[in-house]
């Protein structure tokens, strides 16, 4: 605490006070606009100081094992209770595919309304060539680790999430005799948290050359043409996070001012719109949700690494949206039975979408296919998606905060006193 202080007054008067007197949120916000007024007076050269931003995305890469192994597996120890541990998996697992089936409805309607593809010249696209995309009975079957440490140097979250969670369930039954393992795995977990908040110092750089790299990349030409379908994205995204995660999530469900929610998970969103990747966003996800929002260990550290995984509202609007591109694009008429086709599909979709940058694409062709739209869609899209992807990746996260507040609510896992401290202005 003294040494807070006395930092807290040599950072006042030093040369840089001004930046360095900034909260953290602020500085990623600045960096963030700042970048983008540079890339785009800078183009393609901006390019150039892509590495520092790569360099950030790696540090937050490198500490998603270990961290969400260790805190997975500290607080599925601190659930004794198996009940409750069902009961926290089942509420997030149906909010996740609520928010989800909704966040797809507004994206179509969206699409519906504002008719992106129309005056699209299809004949334009190069042949598209989707990757495969792995079906959902093969996603599911391929949850149990064969090989825990393969799991963890792949960085398959699923996997890891089985092996921590019955790690951390055979660790309870083994009583008094695992006492020393959970020691170290919670030394381990704390660890984990200090280090993120050292890799955090330097997302305002991160953020900053990220941006500046992607606003030099896509000018105005690219973006022209595509801006309805831009525009419907982002659209949809804004509408979902208003009304549907802040505005009947955490206002009418769980009782709680919105305003704090979304100032509490400003840093989240920010990483998550710069790197486009929601597992890669996770570790700040995690400490947003505990040290801002005050939801507790054993909920969060269970709820996100989940959600990062298989709750996807942003990416399954985001499919609502292409969707109806695809077929405006290309003169299809879609009917009843193609909508719900797309719902269930997307739902599905988003599900099997890993919380990797671009992956949503890939697994739009599965919607295409599901009502027979042509996949040489995914080629304009494509030109686009990174633009897309900052958008949906946000969206992702914010849901699965959103997620991990009400479940942290209903179980008496939420810490209103921390929850109430996020100034609203
Ligand atoms: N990039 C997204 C995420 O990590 C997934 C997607 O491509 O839609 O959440």
């Amino acid at each position: 605490m003294a040494d807070d202080a006395t930092a807290a007054v040599a950072r006042k008067t030093g040369p840089f006070s001004f930046w360095t007197n900034l909260k953290l949120w602020q500085q990623i916000l600045i960096a963030l606009v700042a970048g983008l007024v540079v890339g785009a007076i800078w183009g393609p050269g901006a390019e150039n100081i892509k590495p520092i931003g790569t360099v950030f995305i790696s540090l937050i890469k490198m500490l998603i094992v270990p961290l969400v192994f260790s805190s997975l597996v500290v607080g599925v120890c601190s659930i004794e209770d198996t009940k409750k541990m069902g009961r926290i998996g089942a509420k997030s697992l149906g909010l996740y595919l609520i928010t989800t089936a909704i966040a797809i409805a507004i994206g179509l309607i969206v699409g519906i309304v504002l008719q992106p593809g129309a005056g699209i010249d299809m004949a334009a696209a190069v042949a598209a060539t989707p990757k495969e995309s792995p079906g959902f009975i093969a996603t599911l079957v391929g949850i149990v680790p064969k090989n825990p440490v393969g799991a963890m140097s792949s960085g398959n979250i699923l996997q890891i999430i089985v092996f921590a969670v019955l790690l951390g369930i055979a660790m309870n039954l083994a009583g008094e005799r695992a006492a020393p393992v959970k020691a170290v795995f919670e030394s381990f977990a704390e660890i984990m948290y200090k280090l993120t908040h050292i890799v955090m110092l330097l997302a305002p750089y991160g953020v900053f050359a990220l941006m500046a790299w992607v606003a030099g990349k896509y000018g105005m030409d690219v973006l022209l043409p595509l801006a309805k379908v831009i525009i419907g994205v982002y659209l949809a995204c804004i509408l979902h996070v208003l009304l549907v995660l802040t505005g009947g999530g955490i206002m009418l469900m769980g009782r709680l001012n919105p305003v704090r929610y979304l100032r509490g998970i400003i840093d989240a969103q920010a990483v998550a719109f710069t790197t486009t990747s929601s597992s890669g966003t996770l570790p700040v996800t995690i400490s947003c949700a505990r040290e801002n929002l005050g939801v507790s260990k054993p909920v969060s550290s269970f709820v996100l690494p989940l959600g990062a995984t298989i709750n996807m509202d942003g990416t399954a609007l985001y499919q609502g949206v292409a969707a109806l591109f695809v077929a405006q694009a290309f003169g299809i008429s879609l009917g009843a039975g193609d909508y719900v086709t797309i719902i269930l599909t997307s739902t599905l979709a988003s599900i099997g979408t890993a919380g990797v940058p671009g992956a949503g694409l890939i697994m739009l062709s599965l919607v295409l296919t599901s009502v027979g739209l042509p996949l040489e869609g995914l080629a304009i899209i494509a030109g686009i998606d990174r633009i897309l992807d900052m958008a949906r990746t946000t969206v992702n996260v914010t849901g699965d905060l959103m997620v991990s507040v009400l479940v942290g609510k209903s179980e008496g896992e939420l810490d209103l006193e921390t929850y109430n401290k996020v100034a609203v202005v």
